[in-house]
């Protein structure tokens, strides 16, 4: 299977530093646009998309070293903190950062693990190497754009920072220029380019020109010891890091789940999902590539094909749209003006039940399939998708304002889930609490006019005991 992909890579490309590049991946973010000629090397500033292969960012950084035949860097800027991770999700990602970097060293690529945020380890790096200019990735996450924002501010001005989408397929600001009312309005926009964007990737190669001398291998334990981060959230045995494993997920998926996935992936209690989100949020796997191996399989299941390109590009690329146009992505202010009105008109309704935020956290719910939901989130780091949209609603019935229940599906979501911290957890808190990317539905209480879930729904789709017996908190 990895074999079939590293060979499809090489038949797209017979000579690397020749092959197009789709220039509409690429936007500028400084004001010098050009990569000094007399320098001593690209830097990659790898960030969101954490793999080497399959990344059209590292691609274009290569092919821009190449032709400046100098040599090529990656850094990466580990913070000590990150929004509501723990060490669950920290693990995870320097796992798989130390496969990188083994993948790049092979490359002739060096790979340095800088502390602190960009702006304040890349200039230094940038001066000390002698380097001419920088490529990074994109997320339209806050903190992310800020830090973005922030090394644009803190480089020379003559040295150039450019933006590759990797993650998207089609690039979140070529996908459509604002902000998309739904899928419906974002579907057609994304097929119509997937023509120009959903190509084979080439592959990324041994780097022609090495630099003089190979840092030190990164001391991970080092690493390790300088995070700010809550412990207690252990890492998570069934998900191994790296990308190796995301492949080997996608082929479990391929060949076992695949075919049940456009009838049973609302069913919690079957395996049809691809299983793929951690891999997918750290970028250790890239969706395109996820995209092009589950397409060779539609002869045998079109209508799963199709479903799942539905989820992992049409869906997903809505979740960036939003969280890049709208910067109350996280917050109730974020919502359509009905979807505003119609939760301030129920604020004050009787909840019929009350939970902290500590309680919900501990599965002490009066709700047993809400509870076992839960559970599976902490013991697993990742909830069913059809039991957190179940999940999402009825913290909105049993919180005390739609501002609390937000605040609390975002900490438990980010907190636990391996996939969390990402544009697909605060549009799907949204849209389940908010009404984001939905219409209005007939009123209820506390709800208003956005759509409700129930216990006697889920029990008419699938095995509601079933399920619960499976995550019975220990
Ligand atoms: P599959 O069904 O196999 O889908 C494959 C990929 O498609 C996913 O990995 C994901 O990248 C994308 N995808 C699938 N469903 C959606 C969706 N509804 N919206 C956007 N992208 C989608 N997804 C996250 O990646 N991180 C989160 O933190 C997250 N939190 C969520 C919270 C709530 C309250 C809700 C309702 C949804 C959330 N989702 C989140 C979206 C979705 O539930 C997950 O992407 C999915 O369950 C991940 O499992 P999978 O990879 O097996 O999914």
């Amino acid at each position: 299977f990895i074999n079939k992909i590293n060979q499809r890579r090489i038949d797209v490309c017979e000579d690397v530093s020749k092959f197009k590049f789709n220039k509409k991946r690429v936007r500028v973010i400084s004001e010098e646009e050009d990569f000094c000629e007399d320098s001593n090397g690209v830097v990659y500033w790898m960030s969101r998309d954490q793999r080497v292969q399959d990344n059209w960012a590292f691609l274009y950084a290569q092919r821009l070293a190449m032709k400046l035949e100098v040599p090529l860097h990656v850094c990466f800027c580990l913070v000590p903190k990150y929004l509501d991770a723990t060490i669950r999700m920290y693990g995870f990602m320097m796992k798989g950062l130390a496969q990188v970097e083994k993948e790049c060293r092979e490359l002739n690529i060096p790979f340095h693990l800088l502390c602190g945020e960009a702006s304040k380890s890349i200039p230094a790096f940038l001066k000390e190497h002698n380097i001419g200019g920088v490529v990074t990735d994109f997320s339209p996450l806050r903190v992310n754009v800020k830090w973005v924002d922030d090394l644009k501010n803190a480089l020379p001005a003559d040295v150039p920072l450019c933006q590759v989408d990797a993650h998207n397929l089609v690039p979140c600001w070529e996908a459509s220029p604002k902000l998309e009312y739904g899928a419906r309005t974002i579907r057609n926009k994304i097929h119509n380019q997937l023509g120009q964007f959903l190509t084979e990737f080439p592959p990324l190669v041994k780097h022609p020109h090495p630099p003089k001398k190979m840092p030190q291998i990164t001391d991970w334990k080092k690493a390790d010891g300088s995070l700010k981060v809550d412990r207690t959230v252990l890492e998570v045995a069934w998900a191994k890091p790296g990308t190796q494993a995301g492949y080997k997920m996608l082929q479990s998926f391929c060949e076992k789940r695949l075919k049940h996935f456009a009838t049973a992936r609302n069913d919690p209690n079957k395996q049809a999902l691809s299983n793929l989100s951690p891999w997918i949020h750290f970028g250790q796997i890239s969706v395109q590539r996820c995209i092009l191996t589950v397409r060779l399989y539609r002869s045998k299941s079109s209508d799963s094909v199709n479903a799942f390109i539905e989820e992992a590009v049409i869906r997903r690329e809505l979740a960036d749209n939003f969280c890049y146009y709208n910067k109350h992505y996280d917050s109730v202010k974020g919502a359509y003006d009905w979807a505003k009105k119609s939760l301030a008109l129920h604020k004050d309704d009787k909840r019929p039940y009350l939970y902290t935020r500590d309680e919900l956290e501990e599965s002490k719910t009066h709700d047993d399939l809400w509870n076992a939901a839960q559970y599976q989130l902490v013991s697993e780091g990742k909830m069913h998708g059809f039991l957190r949209m179940y999940w999402a609603k009825k913290i909105l019935e049993w919180t005390t304002s739609p501002e609390e229940a937000l605040a609390f599906a975002i900490y438990l979501n980010d907190r636990f889930s391996l996939d969390g911290r990402d544009p697909n957890g605060y549009v799907g808190c949204m849209w389940s609490i908010c009404g984001i990317h939905d219409q209005g539905w007939a009123e209820r209480a506390v709800f208003g006019k956005i759509r409700y879930m129930n216990y006697q729904g889920c029990k008419r789709k699938f095995d509601v005991p079933g399920f619960v017996l499976r995550y019975k908190k220990k």
